[in-house]
């Protein structure tokens, strides 16, 4: 039995970026190339393969601005990738050691009580969790930096 919908970034979110619109700052995103292996595509939730080109732009992943809607630094894959829709976290998701997991209440503003700061292997078990408070209406999954990663809804 699924409890957990994972989804990357709304298409549409990504498209605007391939299409050369401006991403969430009002700026072009910036295209480099991508180093390390830590390179998280928002959109099919892919690690960028090292030396891919990628896009580095802000994204705000709330649909109306207000106090909680945080604009940050996110990647994309340069060239279109399709969106990840699953029941589970990407396994690369261990690797956000710690992780920020947070829930958010249908207002969009943060539930202060559910945020959790879990080691990679437990980010699955803490959305769970969080999301077992019925005022919580989703989760987000950050890393460390406060990097958004992904959103996560009840299956
Ligand atoms: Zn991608």
């Amino acid at each position: 039995m699924s409890t957990l919908r994972i989804e990357g970034i709304p298409h549409e979110h990504a498209a605007r970026l391939w299409g050369g619109g401006l991403d969430w700052n009002g700026q072009a995103p910036l295209r480099r190339i991508a180093e390390g292996g830590a390179n998280p595509c928002r959109h099919c939730l892919g690690l960028i393969a090292e030396g891919s080109p990628k896009l580095v732009f802000g994204y705000r992943p709330f649909e109306a601005l207000q106090p909680y809607a945080e604009t940050g630094p996110v990647f994309l894959h340069a060239e279109p990738c399709t969106r990840y829709e699953g029941d589970r976290l990407p396994d690369w998701f261990a690797f956000l050691d710690p992780a920020l997991v947070r829930g958010y209440g249908a207002d969009d503003w943060i539930r202060y009580d559910s945020a959790r700061v879990v080691r990679g292997a437990e980010i699955t078990a803490a959305c769970e969790a969080i999301l077992s408070d019925p005022s919580v209406a989703y989760v987000h999954v950050r890393s460390k930096f406060n990097c958004f990663q992904c959103r996560v809804d009840r299956g």
